[in-house]
């Protein structure tokens, strides 16, 4: 059912982090409200939306309260509990539907759903007791042991060779149910970012390449070097995701490319994504409008990129000198500072990014990985 909720009405997110930040300040500038819900205060989010209601996911009548005065829920964080998407929506519309959250909020749900619908995933298997890894380990290479829920960044994993090695893994993971994923041996990561609105129309961005560090987002840079026929694939299976899932919203899918240049899906998350934050600078419509467009059931935007942009992130290490020299980065013209309004500078917190676009990607990339060498000594 096509349902428009025009400017002027109130979004309501769930979650408070940065993604929420920038989806609020694409709503704003829309003429929308914006209201967040999460367990903190002075939020990211919160620190740009009309409302800030901080109480816990599991508190299901103040979620039902959140959700009866806004017009539509959506989500930054995907790891909220589907009983809080349910109370949500026994109030309000829910974009995309908790079922989407559900999918995709657990690696083995998620992978299990991908290969069923013939999607390529790398070899994976589920472990649940302790005769598991015994039973399967012989046959796997080298491999990944991940945490089945609740995993991002690279938290919760453990890179294992041997039996003992992914015993002792296991154990450090509390034995919680987990997945054993072979080792892909990559010649490149990219991602690309998708939407789709309820009628079923899609758009989609160039497919970025990414460069990661210590399991964490380090770089993006678009267009990525694959060729027409790899960026048609990655494109191919990203409207397939979003359409078996009937997403009504933002959707990214990481890939990774093997040296045969075959590409394999690594992770989905049902939202904007941090490899997609450079749309922001770069795109006629960034990621985060889209998502507004798309929930409130909106024409899609151009997802045109006039010229080639990179992205690099700002983790809370660089502060472990003092403030950074934002000075001598915003020095060089092309670069855009974006920051989340945290004060907490933890290492590996995702603080904030810089963007730049450029004549070619690979100048795009140098010129953002220069503007954050010079922030600290
Ligand atoms: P994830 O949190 O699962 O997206 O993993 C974070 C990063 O770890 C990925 O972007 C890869 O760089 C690396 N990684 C995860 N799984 C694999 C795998 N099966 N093979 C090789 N690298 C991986």
């Amino acid at each position: 059912m096509k349902q428009t909720i025009l400017p002027g009405s109130t979004i309501g997110v769930l979650g408070s982090g940065q993604l929420g930040r920038m989806f609020a300040i694409s709503a704003r500038r829309l003429g929308y409200r914006v209201h967040t819900y999460s367990p903190d205060r002075d939020s990211p989010t919160g620190q740009i939306a009309d409302v800030e209601m901080d109480a816990a996911y599991e508190d299901l009548d103040r979620v039902r309260e959140f959700a009866s005065a806004v017009d539509v829920v959506t989500f930054e964080f995907e790891n909220v509990p589907a009983a809080t998407a349910e109370a949500a929506a026994s109030r309000a519309l829910v974009r995309p539907a908790g079922d989407v959250l559900h999918t995709t909020q657990h690696r083995l749900r998620e992978k299990t759903f991908l290969r069923a619908h013939g999607f390529p995933v790398t070899r994976f298997e589920a472990i649940r007791h302790a005769g598991d890894l015994a039973r399967v380990m012989p046959d796997f290479g080298p491999a990944i042991l991940k945490t089945a829920g609740f995993g991002y960044d690279g938290k919760g994993q453990y890179r294992v060779n041997t039996l003992a090695e992914a015993e002792a893994a296991w154990e450090a993971m509390a034995r919680q149910e987990a997945v054993l994923e072979a080792l892909v041996d990559f010649e490149a990561e990219l991602s690309v970012v998708g939407v789709r609105g309820d009628g079923g129309e899609c758009a989609f961005y160039v497919p970025s390449c990414n460069h990661h560090a210590g399991g964490i987002l380090d770089v993006s840079f678009a267009p990525g070097p694959f060729g027409p026929h790899v960026a048609a694939e990655a494109i191919a299976i990203t409207r397939g995701i979003l359409e078996q899932l009937n997403v009504t919203g933002v959707l990214c899918v990481e890939f990774f490319m093997r040296h045969d240049r075959k590409l394999l899906v690594n992770e989905v998350a049902p939202r904007p994504h941090n490899s997609g934050h450079l749309t922001i600078d770069a795109c006629v419509t960034s990621q985060f409008e889209q998502q507004l467009r798309s929930i409130c059931g909106l024409p899609l935007g151009s997802t045109e990129m006039p010229r080639p942009a990179a992205m690099a992130n700002l983790l809370g290490d660089i502060w472990s000198c003092g403030e950074p020299r934002w000075e001598d980065a915003l020095e060089l013209p092309d670069i855009k500072l974006h920051l989340y309004g945290k004060s907490d500078a933890r290492p590996g917190r995702k603080m904030g990014h810089l963007t730049t676009t450029a004549p070619s990607a690979s100048i795009a990339e140098q010129l953002v990985r220069e503007g954050r060498a010079r922030l600290t000594p």
